[in-house]
Order: structure tokens, then sequence, then C-alpha cells
């Protein structure tokens, strides 16, 4: 069984800082994450909004935000388990814990978790022969963008995860078709306009993805158009799901954590532990008296716990944490 100092359950913008302050301060850490990508919220439900109140940017995208995390973070070189949910905890008899995965297990003396919301899945496409051809052409998290150049792209969802989408692959794609069951998009104000102003944009609505045929591409998806009419029928080399993802925390709630409602771990603020020795919690999921839901608070949750985890994990390093401009550990490690 693989041993780690610290098991980071979440890929989101808090669960990747505290991969590379974990690395910074010499711990091993893994990171668990149940989506095949990093960026938590920022990558999966708006990766070109913009955040304004992140602390050194007048203004960045979402998904830029979580790039440079990424970067930050793999510098340290953690091992990183993607596609992946923690399932299990069990506490072992000498104080650490075998962490179990729907892949595999870890022995770990600590565990932070920064699990935001809960593992993402994503919503499935209600449309026939959508599975068939789920990563051939059927995407719920897109490929690289660029493989969209010079291509037709259905993008299916009337909400922010699915406008978004279709703006980023309109930047790359031949033809975006965009596919809503309501005459009205929920994205946020301006955000339709956005997308609707583009040349290589259509919408159909209201309509439903009804099927997806085909041998190889280009793929035929067939819409059904809601108010009456012919079904129509559209060659497209790809059909990205904007339907957005369920968050569940599943078992996380069978660990024996203490939880404040239904979705929060309940934390002592001072050093984000848990009612569990050597669990912490940082992030969304973190509740305490006074508690904001913004990465700026997750960052700060996620120094405020790495002292004590540190101190957990190797006892003999005492103190507080050095400054990371103190530490020769960054000056040592090749850049990767
Ligand atoms: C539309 C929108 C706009 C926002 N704008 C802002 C903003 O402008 N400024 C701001 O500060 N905040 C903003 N937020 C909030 C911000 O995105 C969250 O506060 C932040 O993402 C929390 O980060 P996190 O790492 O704690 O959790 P998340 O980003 O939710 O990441 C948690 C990750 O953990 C994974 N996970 C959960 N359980 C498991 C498990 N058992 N096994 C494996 N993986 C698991 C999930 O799949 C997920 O990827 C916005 C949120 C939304 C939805």
């Amino acid at each position: 069984m693989e041993r780690f100092d610290l098991a980071i359950v979440g890929g989101g913008p808090v669960g990747l800082f505290a991969a590379a302050m974990a690395g910074l301060h010499g711990l091993g850490a893994v990171i668990v994450e149940s989506l095949p990508q990093l960026g938590g919220q920022l990558t999966a439900l708006y990766p070109e909004k913009r955040i304004y109140d992140v602390a050194g940017f007048a203004s960045v995208t979402a998904q830029d935000l979580a790039r440079a995390l990424v970067d930050q973070a793999m510098h340290h070189r953690p091992a990183v388990r993607l596609g992946v949910t923690a399932a299990g905890l069990a506490p072992q008899a000498d104080g650490s814990y075998i962490l179990a995965t729907s892949q595999d297990e870890f022995l770990v003396p600590a565990v932070l978790v920064t699990a935001g919301l809960g593992a993402f899945t994503p919503r499935r496409l209600p449309a026939e022969g959508a599975d068939r051809f789920e990563g051939r052409g059927v995407y719920y998290i897109p490929p690289s963008l660029s493989e969209f150049r010079g291509k037709d792209v259905l993008v299916v969802g009337g909400g922010d995860t699915a406008l978004d989408w279709a703006w980023e692959i309109a930047q790359h794609a031949r033809m975006v078709h965009l596919v809503h069951r309501r005459r009205e998009f929920r994205a946020q104000p301006g955000v339709f306009e956005r997308v609707k102003g583009l040349h290589n944009v259509a919408s159909h609505t209201p309509c439903e993805l009804r099927a997806v045929l085909g041998g190889e591409t280009p793929l035929q998806a067939v819409l059904a158009h809601l108010e009456g009419g012919a079904d129509e029928t559209i060659a497209v080399q790809a059909v990205v799901s904007g339907l957005g993802f369920h968050a569940q925390l599943g078992s996380l709630k069978e660990w024996g954590l203490t939880f404040q409602g239904a979705h929060a771990i309940a934390v002592d603020p001072s050093s984000m532990a848990t009612n569990l020795p050597g669990v912490f919690a940082a992030g969304d999921i973190a509740a305490y008296p006074g508690k904001v839901k913004l990465i700026a608070t997750g960052f700060g949750e996620v120094g405020i716990a790495m002292g004590p985890i540190r101190a957990h994990v190797r006892p003999e390093l005492k103190g507080a944490l050095p400054h990371s401009t103190n530490l020769r550990a960054m000056a040592d490690r090749p850049q990767v």
C-alpha cells in the first residue's frame, strides 16, 4: 500500500493550494479528485467567468486561476489521482488512517478534506446513444479545446456552464450549435448576449437532444423541437454536455466527522482540525462561526491548517511554520 504524509480529498482551488503548501513544508501529499480534471468549481462550473476578489489579480478567469494553481501545486510534485473518489477512512492502531478510494488505498497519518460541495459527477445527457460515444465525440468535460479547431460542435444546456463552454469552444470551432430545452437561457445577465453575438454560434430552442447516432464522426445529433415540428438532424464532430454536475458528499458522511448542517464539516477555526485526530478540513466544506465561502478564505484556511498538519505528521518539527522566503526547499527544487 502506498504511503503519503497527507491525503488531500478534493482537487479544487483549496486542495491545490494545500498541495503546494504541503510540498513547500516538506510533506509528501496525494490529491484525490473525483473528476478527470483538477480545479473544482473553477473548471467544472464557471471556467470563463472572471474573478475579481483573489489577491494579486485585478481580474482573472476561473480557468486561468485554476491553471496557475495547478502549476504551483505541480511544482511540488504531489501524487495526483484523477477520476478517483475518496470513499472510506479507517483509523489504525497507531493513529494513522487507511484512506480507501474507488481505485486503491493509501496509508496516511493526516487527511485534509477540501471536498467543497462534494464529489462532482456529471449529469448524464438524456439522449439515446450518447453513452456509446462517451469520450469519443460525446464529452462531459471537454478535452483540450484546440481539438475542436475547425469542427462543428453541439453544446447542450441553458445555464452558465453551457454558455461558458459554448463561448470557449466557439473560439476554436467552425460552428457551435447551442441546444436548450427552454426558450430562455438561465445564465447570469449578459452571458447569453455575449455568446449570441458570436458569428459562429447558432442557438436551437426550445429543443432537446433526443439521440446521438452514427458510426464514426461526424455524429448525427437528432434534435426534437419541443413546440412541434419534425425532428432535425445535425452532423457534428462533437457533443459537449453543459448540464453541469451533481455534487455528493456520499461516504464522507460515514467517516465519523461532526457535520454542521447537512453539507459542512465542523472545524476548530484556530487549526482547521475536525473532531477526528489528524483529519482537517478547509475551503467550502469547512464550517465555523463567521465562515465566508470564498476562494481567498479557503487559501487562508490552508495557511492556518498547515502548521497543525505538519506538527501532527512530524511532531519533531515544533513551532510556527517558517515564512516561505526562509525555505531553501524552493531554491533546491528543479523547476518542472
Ligand atoms: C458561478 C460561481 C461563481 C463564483 N465566483 C466566485 C468569486 O468570484 N470569488 C470567490 O472567491 N469564489 C467564487 N465562487 C465560489 C468558489 O468557487 C468556491 O468558494 C471554491 O471553489 C471552493 O473551493 P474548494 O476547493 O473548497 O471546493 P471546490 O471548488 O468545490 O472543489 C472541491 C473538489 O473536491 C472534489 N471532491 C469532493 N468530494 C470528493 C471525494 N470524496 N473524492 C474525490 N474528490 C472529491 C470535487 O469533485 C471538487 O473538484 C463562485 C462559485 C460559483 C459556483
